[in-house]
C-alpha cells in the first residue's frame, strides 16, 4: 500500500514515510491510495489494544510489531479493560474519550503518534532526532508532551501564550516531567505564539539542522488513524448491551474543530462499520456548519473566543481529506483549497455537497446554548459534561428533533468537565470563585459529588519544572540553540 497527496502533485510514499512526513510535499494531506478493508471482526474486537493494533497494522503494513507498540503507546495511561468507556445519558450513548493521561481525547491520538513516528524511522533508517515544535492554546500542547515525554529519538518544545490559558492548563504544562520536554510562555496571545513559530519553520526550511523539525498537530496521517479505534469499539459495547442488532445503523454526534476526530468516524464507516450521520458540533465559529448546509466554505469571519477554545476554528485541515475522498479528484481539491488560501472561500460542486449530505449533518451552539445544555443534561440526565461534548449533546437533540430520526445516537465527550471548572459551575447556576482554578475544582466537586480525575487534582502539589518565558523575537534563536545541543546526544 501507499499513499498518495490529496493535491495529486507528488509521488506516492510508502506508509512510514507518510507518518515522517506529516504533510506532502505539494501543500497536501496524505491518504492510503486505496482504503483497506478490515473483517467485522477485527474491527468489533472487544480487546482494545489487539483492535487498534489491527487497525494500525491495516494502515501501516510496512511497520512491524504495532501490537507491542499500541500496547507500549497506553500502558499504564488509560483505564486497563475499556480505554473509552460507552456510558448511557438520557436518551443518548455518550462515548467518553477523556480518560487519558491529560483529560482530553486527543491523548488516544497523541499516546500513539510518538511511538508509530519512531517505528517509522526505524523503518527508513532515518537517524536524525525528530524535534516536535508546537504553539498551543492549551490542550494539545499537554497531550503532546505527554505523548512524546521520554520517547526515544525524539525531543518536544512548546510555547504556550503567558497569561492566554486557564491556570489549570498552565500547570499542567510547566509541572511536565520527562528528559526531552520543553516548555515556554511567550509573550503575547495564541496568534502570536502560534506565528512565532511558525516563522520558525520557514526560517528553518532548507536548513542543514542537527534534527527533523516536525508539529503535532492533526494533519499527520499517524494522528488520525489511532482514532478510528473507538468508534468500533462505542459500536461493539452497544451491541453487547442489547441497545441495537449486529449491523444497524448508530449516528455520532461530533464536537468539531480540526475535522480529525469526525473523520475518522467517516474512515470507520467506509471500512464497514454501520455508521449512520456523522452530526458535526461546531461551535459559534460555524463556518462548517454553514459548510454543510450550504456547500460554501468561507473563512472570512473573525475568529470568536468561545467556551470551548479547542473549536475555536475557521480553517479546518482535515476537512482537505473528505473532499478528496468524496471527489476523487485531486486537481478539483487543489483549486479549492488554493482558492481558500487566496480568497478565502470556495464553492463545493452540487453533487458533492449531496454526497456529503448522505454522512453528514451539522448545526452549531453558541456559549449560552452550550451553558443552558450543561445544565440541562446534569438536571434531567445526572450527566456531567464539558462545553465542547455539550455541543455535541445540542447537535443530537437538534438532529433528533428537526429530523424525527430516532436512530440510536453516541455523543463523544472529548474533555473532562473539570478541565473547564469554571463554565461548569456556572452552568450549574454558582457562581466561580475568581481566579482561582484548584478552588473551582474542588468546588465543583462539592457541588456534584463527582470526582475530579487525579491528573488534574494532583497538579497542585506538583513542582514546576518550566517557569522561563520568552519574548517572541527571542524563538527562533532559543530553538536553534536547542537544535544545536542535539549534536551532542548520543
Ligand atoms: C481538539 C478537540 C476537539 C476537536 O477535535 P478535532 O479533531 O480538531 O475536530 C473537540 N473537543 C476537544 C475537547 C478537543 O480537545
Amino acid at each position: 500500500m501507499r499513499y498518495l497527496s490529496t493535491r495529486g502533485r507528488c509521488a506516492p510514499v510508502e506508509p512510514a514515510r507518510a507518518v515522517i512526513l506529516g504533510l506532502a510535499p505539494d501543500g497536501g494531506l496524505l491518504l492510503p491510495e486505496k482504503l483497506p478493508a478490515l473483517p467485522p471482526e477485527a474491527l468489533l474486537r472487544k480487546d482494545d489494544i489487539a483492535r487498534t493494533a489491527g487497525i494500525l497494522s491495516a494502515f501501516f503494513p510496512d511497520i512491524p510489531n504495532l501490537a507491542g507498540l499500541t500496547a507500549r503507546a497506553y500502558a499504564g495511561k488509560f483505564p486497563a479493560g475499556a480505554m473509552t468507556p460507552t456510558v448511557e445519558a438520557g436518551e443518548f450513548e455518550v462515548l467518553e474519550l477523556f480518560r487519558g493521561p491529560t483529560s482530553a481525547f486527543k491523548d488516544v491520538a497523541l499516546s500513539a503518534l510518538p511511538h508509530l513516528l519512531a517505528a517509522a524511522k526505524k523503518v527508513c533508517g532515518e537517524k536524525k532526532p525528530t524535534y516536535i515544535l508546537t504553539a498551543t492554546s492549551g490542550d494539545t500542547g499537554k497531550a503532546a508532551l505527554e505523548g512524546f515525554r521520554d520517547v526515544p529519538g525524539t525531543r518536544i518544545c512548546v510555547f504556550y501564550p503567558q497569561g492566554g490559558v486557564s491556570q489549570i492548563q498552565r500547570a499542567q504544562m510547566v509541572t511536565q516531567p520527562g528528559e526531552n520536554v520543553t516548555v515556554r510562555a511567550v509573550e503575547g496571545n495564541f496568534d502570536d505564539a502560534q506565528s512565532a513559530v511558525k516563522a520558525v519553520f520557514r526560517a528553518c526550511r532548507g536548513r542543514a539542522l542537527p534534527a527533523e523539525l516536525s508539529s503535532a498537530n492533526s494533519i499527520n496521517i499517524g494522528r488520525l488513524v489511532p482514532q478510528i479505534t473507538y468508534y468500533c469499539r462505542a459500536y461493539r459495547d452497544l451491541v453487547d448491551r442489547g441497545r441495537i442488532k449486529m449491523g444497524e445503523k448508530v449516528h455520532f454526534a461530533v464536537p468539531t474543530g480540526n475535522f480529525g476526530d469526525i473523520l475518522a468516524g467517516f474512515l470507520a464507516k467506509k471500512m464497514g462499520l454501520p455508521v449512520g450521520k456523522l452530526l458535526c458540533a461546531s461551535n459559534a465559529n460555524h463556518v462548517l456548519t454553514d459548510f454543510l448546509r450550504t456547500g460554501v466554505y468561507d473563512r472570512r469571519r473573525p475568529l470568536q473566543k468561545t467556551l470551548s477554545p479547542s473549536m475555536d476554528i475557521l480553517v479546518s485541515s482535515n476537512l482537505e481529506r473528505l473532499l478528496y475522498l468524496l471527489l476523487e479528484d485531486p486537481e478539483i481539491v487543489r483549486g479549492m483549497m488554493e482558492q481558500l488560501e487566496e480568497q478565502g472561500v470556495y464553492t463545493l460542486p452540487e453533487a458533492a455537497r449531496r454526497m456529503l449530505e448522505a454522512h453528514f449533518w451539522g448545526t452549531w451552539c453558541g456559549d449560552g446554548d452550550a451553558l443552558a445544555e450543561i445544565g440541562r443534561v446534569w438536571r434531567e440526565w445526572g450527566y456531567l459534561c464539558d462545553p465542547h461534548t455539550a455541543a455535541g449533546f445540542y447537535a443530537a437533540e437538534q438532529y433528533r428533533r428537526q429530523t424525527g430520526d430516532q436512530t440510536e445516537t453516541v455523543v463523544l465527550a472529548t474533555a473532562s468537565p473539570f478541565k473547564f471548572p469554571a463554565a461548569v459551575l456556572t452552568a450549574l447556576g454558582e457562581k466561580p470563585e475568581e481566579a482561582d482554578g484548584f478552588r473551582q475544582l474542588r468546588a465543583l466537586e462539592a457541588r456534584t459529588g463527582l470526582p475530579a480525575p487525579e491528573n488534574l487534582t494532583i497538579l497542585e502539589t506538583l513542582p514546576e519544572r518550566h517557569t522561563g518565558s520568552l519574548r517572541r523575537e527571542e524563538i527562533l534563536p532559543f530553538v536553534l540553540d536547542q537544535l544545536e545541543k542535539e549534536r551532542n546526544l548520543p
